[in-house]
């Protein structure tokens, strides 16, 4: 039986790796993927992680991964079916086999979300794409629209201005939620175009994106915009549905637990993005899982 089983291989549950192993306590980090990194995978540059500036998002997870297995972490590549808590003794039933642990961190991330307008499904994959570094390539001159108004979405932007003939920004609103430094590196492209106040209503095409259509929530006129490639980034939903019933969560699904981590169920602490918390970064994720370490420490001792 492991000390402490961690459910995620992303930033939050590299930190409890490392954490744990400098504690000297038994644990594994279990992922379905065999590459870790979660979401971080598909950023193209991080420029806000502390004394790693510039590096990309595959740079990073790399340098995370290499520390936890130099300090001797166990990686399992399983998926997890479901998750039992037997009080002392919490289950990890896995598609492969099953796993026992005294304590669990929970640190499964989230995905992205979707629009949910007519297009969106039956043009995924043939224009319609959620990650701008692992499809950009595809529109080499040609034009998109990236959707949101966040840190992602900019990021995108600044990622396809490099790529493409031109990039519309297709905002909600008429201004960025994004952090400022990356709308001053996002304006100093000269081929991205916003879309201010304008929400997409469809995805048209027949089998490849054609055409987007925006309905413009001020001057409440429709409008087509001609592009061959769409990129949506209107944020996240935590990947908590194995956990319901387990441990408490707010309407969205995020996880109810602190800054220590710890959920309404004893022994199992949440971090990174699955935590219900104002502020889900790398940084604080990372911090997550050495947060959720120290708790777990004190509940195993
Ligand atoms: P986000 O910050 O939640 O932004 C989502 C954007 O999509 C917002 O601009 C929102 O509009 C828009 N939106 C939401 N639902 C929409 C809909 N149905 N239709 C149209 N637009 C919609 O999400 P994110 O950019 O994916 O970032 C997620 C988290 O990761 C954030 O906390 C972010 O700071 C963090 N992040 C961190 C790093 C890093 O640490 N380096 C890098 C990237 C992201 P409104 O503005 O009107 O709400």
């Amino acid at each position: 039986m492991y000390d402490i089983l961690i459910i995620g291989a992303g930033p939050a549950g590299m930190g409890a790796a490392v954490y744990a192993a400098r504690a000297g306590l038994w644990a594994a980090v279990i992922d379905q993927s065999p590459i870790s990194g979660g979401q971080v995978l598909n950023t193209c540059e991080v420029d806000n992680y502390l004394g790693l500036m510039g590096e990309t998002g595959g740079g990073l997870s790399e340098k995370f991964r290499e520390h936890a297995d130099r300090l001797g972490t166990v990686f399992i590549t399983d998926e997890v079916k479901s998750v039992e808590n037997q009080g002392g003794k919490k289950v990890v039933h896995g598609y492969e086999k099953d796993y026992e642990a005294k304590a669990l961190i929970l640190a499964t991330g989230a995905a992205h979300a979707k629009l949910g307008v007519p297009g969106e499904e039956e043009l995924s994959g043939m224009g319609v794409s959620y990650c701008a570094t692992c499809d950009g390539a595809f529109f080499k001159n040609r034009t998109v629209a990236v959707i949101g108004g966040g840190d992602v979405a900019v990021e995108d932007a600044i990622f396809l201005a490099k790529i493409c003939k031109k990039v519309y920004l297709i905002h909600r609103r008429g201004e960025l939620r994004a952090a400022k430094s990356l709308q001053e590196r996002l304006w100093e492209k000269e081929n991205v175009e916003p879309v201010w106040d304008s929400e997409v209503i469809e995805i048209c095409g027949s089998d490849a994106v054609e055409k987007v259509t925006v309905y413009n929530n001020k001057t409440q006129r429709q409008t087509g915009l001609a592009v061959d490639g769409i990129f949506i980034a209107v944020g996240v939903v935590p990947n908590t549905g194995l956990f319901k019933g387990l441990v408490e969560m707010d309407e969205r699904g995020y996880i109810k637990a602190g800054e220590d981590c710890v959920t309404s169920c004893r022994g199992i602490y949440a971090a990174g993005d699955i935590r219900l918390k104002p502020m889900k970064q790398i940084i604080t994720a990372v911090s997550d899982g050495a947060n959720a370490v120290n708790s777990a420490q004190g509940f195993l001792a």
